[in-house]
């Protein structure tokens, strides 16, 4: 059934009622983070009158930037990477022009040290996919032989599996790639490392189709796909506060410090209004809800809550980051960044370095992003700023000269749903059971794991589900009418 648009303004405009303002249809978007964000911007670029509602007092959601108060640096809640497979977010970062603010490498370039501190590096090279790999693969030093001639096998039979068979969804990267003949040495020196960040989990808890998915999109798609990029300064500065500004400048109303209590939804299953903390109602034609899927089910009316799709919903699970911020009296690390094989430091990010701060001083700022992190998110801090510590004298010899003169700890115990098995099949497109309810999230069937892309593209979705549907009534209205009226 699609809803007929109302005449009604939001409560965000109360004074709108010209001709004009009341044939432009109206949207309330529920949570400001980078989807609720991207939902806003296309509706209201295709000339709606948007009302993004945010709970917390900043818009970002799971990306934002602190000052810390104890050393009264400007840390990020985690460091965030992109590759160049992500075209939406790279044309959000376009549109909204912040663009300059992230670094995308011109080709892909990664520095991967084992535990005797040899150095492999994952790069490309000009030449056509899947080519523009083979000579990193050929030089590659963790692994033997016998492992790259099976690892190309392997990549040869990825780029022929088409992912989106059913019975992929059901088996682990893991067993998928044992079932090719990958040795655990392989699993753990080249798929993981692909993996593990990506995915935020371990290779043995992933289904096939979405590590299928990491390597077929994100490394093998274009020759560009897999370059790394990164934010050169904190997240605020580089994403949020441009897309803030964009929003401004579309005329979309933007509410911080406004929970949404409760979604009010007629007999027919119509959104008719939604009520905000302090009890104000506000209407609007469309609802965009961009809560995590954590949250939904507590705004929803109870009928909603016990759908279909909704219900599906309690079977997805989160995953924990933790990042270290450390920082040293002098410099301990050369490069951007680079990955640690069995080691729990994964990544680490010379902050410092990609923020250009390399000429001020002698100190050196690091980042260390921990995925799949459930052995330290529960860790006392000080014993978890301590094991870091000892591992980075023992992976960093410079660092064994060096005073560590600040650590700062960030757990993000909900950082990403999991791809675990049968995850996708509980992912929701944009439509609901009502016809002027619309979702967006990163976890909403995107195609894409937990990032900063899919939550884009779901904006982005859910704005065209809402723009279609509410069109689609509009001619119905119409046809009832009459051309006469
Ligand atoms: C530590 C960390 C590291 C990460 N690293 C990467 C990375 O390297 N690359 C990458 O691409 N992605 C990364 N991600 C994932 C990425 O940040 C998320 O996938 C993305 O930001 C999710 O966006 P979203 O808008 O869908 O959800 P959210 O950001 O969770 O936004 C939901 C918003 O809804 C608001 N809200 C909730 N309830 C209500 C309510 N009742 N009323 C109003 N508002 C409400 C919340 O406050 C929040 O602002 C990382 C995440 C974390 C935490």
């Amino acid at each position: 059934m699609a809803h007929r648009p109302v005449a009604e303004v939001t409560a965000a405009t109360p004074s709108a009622g010209t001709t004009d303002e009341i044939r432009r249809p109206s949207a309330l978007v529920l949570g400001g983070g980078l989807a609720g964000i991207a939902a806003s911007a296309r509706l209201a670029e295709a000339g709606w009158r948007v009302t993004l509602m945010e709970a917390r007092s900043t818009l970002g959601g799971r990306v934002f930037s602190f000052r810390d108060p104890r050393t009264g640096r400007v840390l990020d809640n985690g460091q965030h990477v992109i590759v160049g497979a992500c075209s939406s977010l790279l044309g959000f970062l376009d549109t909204i022009g912040a663009r300059h603010l992230w670094h995308l490498q011109p080709r892909l370039n990664v520095a991967v040290y084992d535990r005797r501190q040899r150095l492999g590096r994952l790069y490309g090279v000009g030449a056509p996919v899947p080519v523009h790999l083979l000579p990193a693969f050929l030089s590659y030093p963790h692994l033997t032989w016998l492992d790259k001639l099976k690892a190309v096998r392997c990549l040869v039979s990825i780029m022929l599996t088409r992912r989106d068979r059913p019975e992929l969804e059901d088996v682990t990267f893991y067993d998928w790639l044992l079932a090719r003949g990958q040795t655990h040495r392989l699993v753990s020196n080249l798929w993981n490392v692909l993996v593990e960040g990506t995915l935020n989990d371990n290779i043995r808890d992933v289904s096939a189709s979405m590590g299928l998915m990491i390597v077929q999109d994100g490394l093998l798609a274009r020759s560009n796909s897999a370059n790394v990029g990164y934010p050169n300064a904190p997240l605020m500065d580089a994403l949020i506060n441009p897309a803030r500004a964009y929003l401004d400048k579309l005329g979309v109303t933007v509410m911080t410090g406004i929970p949404v209590r409760c979604v009010n939804a007629g007999p027919d299953g119509a959104v008719q209004s939604i009520t905000v903390g302090d009890g104000t109602t506000m209407r609007a034609d469309a609802y965009v809800s961009a809560v995590p899927f954590w949250t939904l089910p507590n705004v929803l009316p109870e009928h909603f809550a016990a759908s279909t799709t909704l219900h599906a919903l309690s079977r997805l699970q989160t995953s924990p980051i933790v990042n270290i911020h450390l920082r040293y009296d002098r410099p301990v690390m050369e490069g951007d960044f680079c990955y640690f094989l069995d080691s729990p430091l994964q990544w680490v990010f010379n902050s410092t370095r990609i923020y250009g701060h390399d000429s001020d001083g002698t100190t050196q700022a690091l980042s260390i992003s921990v995925s799949a992190a459930w052995d330290y998110v529960d860790l006392p801090r000080s014993d978890l700023t301590r094991a870091i510590a000892d591992e980075m004298l023992r992976v960093f010899p410079k660092a064994r000269n060096a005073a560590l003169l600040e650590a700062v700890v960030v757990k993000q115990p909900n950082a990403t749903f999991r791809c675990t098995p049968g995850a996708n099949r509980f992912r929701p497109g944009p439509h609901t059971e009502s016809p002027n309810l619309f979702l967006a999230g990163e976890w909403t069937n995107t195609g894409w794991p937990s990032t900063m892309e899919s939550a884009v593209i779901s904006g982005y979705n859910a704005a065209d589900a809402a723009m279609s549907s509410i069109r689609a009534a509009s001619v119905t209205e119409d046809q009832r009418v009459g051309p006469m009226g």
